[in-house]
């Protein structure tokens, strides 16, 4: 997608030997206009499967996954991270170690929201070793939904987690997928 890629260029920040920072767009400030052909593009890539929900994770997922829930026309699910009063207590849960705070933290779903009859793409604003990734698709399997696909807006194809998604022969649409960093600069795989 050329217009992220753009984006990313212009604006992303190496931090690191492993972390990109793209605060100016999608983790803090928020470009509603940029959300929107995001939205549009995960519709075009999916759109022939027949999708009744999409799942992701607070927070920086929510905000992507409820544009492109405009164009899909399906609820929007959002795993929570931490305890609530408010969370049912019925819920498939799953452990995620988290990259970016590296730490351990627990992942739940109401079991109201996802049911077996659900065909669900779940959706990140990264993909880095997958284990976020890897939870949600854990609470698909709990709930025994269908897991019709993954779309990721920034891969960093230089970790793992595209790999192992690739090789459990799940649909994965990353929207960018960076190569390497060199002296700070990103460059991309491919498209
Ligand atoms: P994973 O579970 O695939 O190892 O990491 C994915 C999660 O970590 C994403 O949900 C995202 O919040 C965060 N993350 C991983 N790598 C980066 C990165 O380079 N930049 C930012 N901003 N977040 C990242």
């Amino acid at each position: 997608m050329d217009l992220l890629k753009k984006r990313i260029l212009e604006e992303g920040r190496v931090v690191g030997e492993e972390v990109l920072k793209v605060d100016s767009f999608l983790n803090h400030q928020i470009d509603p206009e940029l959300f929107q052909e995001i939205g549009k593009e995960f519709y075009n890539r999916f759109k022939d499967k027949n999708i009744t929900k999409l799942l992701t994770i607070e927070a920086s997922g929510i905000a992507i996954a409820v544009v492109a829930g405009l164009y899909f026309k399906v609820p929007v699910v959002f795993a929570k991270k931490s305890k609530s009063r408010n969370l049912d207590t019925d819920t498939y849960k799953s452990e995620v170690y988290s990259f970016t705070k590296q730490t351990t933290y627990d992942i739940e779903v109401s079991k109201r929201y996802i049911k077996p009859e659900d065909h669900i793409l779940i959706l990140d604003d990264f993909l880095a070793n997958g284990k976020a990734a890897q939870g949600l698709i854990d609470i698909v399997n709990q709930a025994g939904a269908t897991l019709e696909g993954i779309g990721i807006v920034i891969e960093k194809g230089f970790q793992k987690g595209g790999q192992q998604l690739r090789d459990q022969k799940i649909h994965l649409e990353s929207l960018a997928i960076v190569d390497r960093f060199t002296n700070g600069q990103v460059t991309f795989l491919k498209g």
